[in-house]
């Protein structure tokens, strides 16, 4: 139900913060805005439940003018578990809390008079809209690296007309630098889907057009193999997340790997790959572990 009459904020600035409260109420873990971008949409969409391709000028319901991106985690000792079913009900549990947010923030738009349509992993690409809104940095594995929870988080994204808010800024806290040492996504990929090389403009895995027509091209990143990736899932009977469990970035929040994380940005390549190898020492991003599946069936007693 969309309010007759439009609330009016004071300025931008009070309307991205009474956004940002709301989101956090309905439990988001973080929550950032931006401008919609065409390069990020999918065009056409396709309605798998009509069989049918949507236009966005003729059946979407408005044009809309900013994008409002939500983050929630994904339980780290589930996530540990990779690859097994039990990332699985991670992942799902996390895509559940973030539509159930971006539900709820678009109803809260909505009875403000403004349009909304919530969005999972539809319509648009999350990782570019993520980072544009400054919640983080595309990593090597393909996913969005967040300083805090590094990939280990659900995203989700609501449409909106409304435009008068003050949007975010991308933002980089040294993650295209550490990725280009740390490799561990890449080596603990099962499929070995994700590229160990630099970042190109176009896929360096194939130049046939019909086999990487679903590929982002023009675009200067981490080009990976989706498809070896999803063939791995099918061969698995599940899906996988070596790549979230592996990454450095992905560890509780504990102060040390804030501070470790705080010199990131400024540490040349050497150091880079020394903290890789203490976050091994450690113990962490350790995969392919039956032991954490067991323990899994444990955690019950420490509630
Ligand atoms: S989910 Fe698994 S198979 Fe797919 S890219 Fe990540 S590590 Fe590789
Ligand atoms: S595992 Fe390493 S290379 Fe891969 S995304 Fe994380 S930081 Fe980057």
């Amino acid at each position: 139900m969309l309010a007759e009459n439009k609330y009016r904020f004071n300025t931008p600035k009070e309307a991205a913060l009474s956004i940002k409260s709301a989101a956090r109420l309905f439990g988001a873990l973080r929550c950032g805005i931006t401008k919609r971008d065409r390069r990020w949409d999918y065009d056409p969409v396709y309605d798998a439940s009509i069989e049918r391709e949507l236009s966005w000028e003729k059946d979407f319901p408005f044009e809309p003018k900013t994008v409002i991106v939500i983050m929630t985690e994904m339980d780290f000792l589930t996530m540990a578990a990779a690859p097994s079913w039990l990332t699985d009900a991670a992942t799902g549990d996390g895509y559940a809390n973030a539509i159930k947010i971006a539900g709820q923030l678009t109803m809260f738009l909505r009875q403000l008079g403004y349009q909304a349509v919530a969005s999972m992993n539809d319509l648009g690409i999350n990782a570019p809209y993520a980072a544009a809104a400054g919640l983080g940095e595309g990593g090597r594995n393909g996913q969005v690296i967040t300083p805090k929870y590094g990939p280990r988080v659900r995203i989700s994204k609501v449409y909106t007309d409304f435009e008068s808010v003050e949007y975010d800024k991308a933002r980089t806290f040294g993650v295209a630098d550490f990725c280009k040492n740390c490799k561990r996504c890449a080596v603990s990929c099962p499929s070995q889907a994700i590229t160990h090389g630099d970042p190109t403009w176009e896929p360096a895995y194939s130049s046939d057009p019909d086999y990487i027509w679903n590929a982002s091209r023009g675009v200067l990143k981490f080009h990976n193999d989706a498809k070896k990736c999803a063939k791995f899932w099918i061969d698995n009977d599940g899906s996988c997340a070596n790549c979230i469990c592996a990454c450095p970035y992905n560890k509780p929040d504990f102060w040390h790997h804030r501070l470790v994380d705080a010199g990131n940005v400024i540490a040349p390549g050497p150091v880079h790959s020394f903290m890789r190898e203490m976050d091994i020492l450690f113990g962490y991003g350790k995969v392919n572990d039956p032991d954490r599946v067991k323990n899994f069936w444990k955690l019950g007693k420490s509630i």
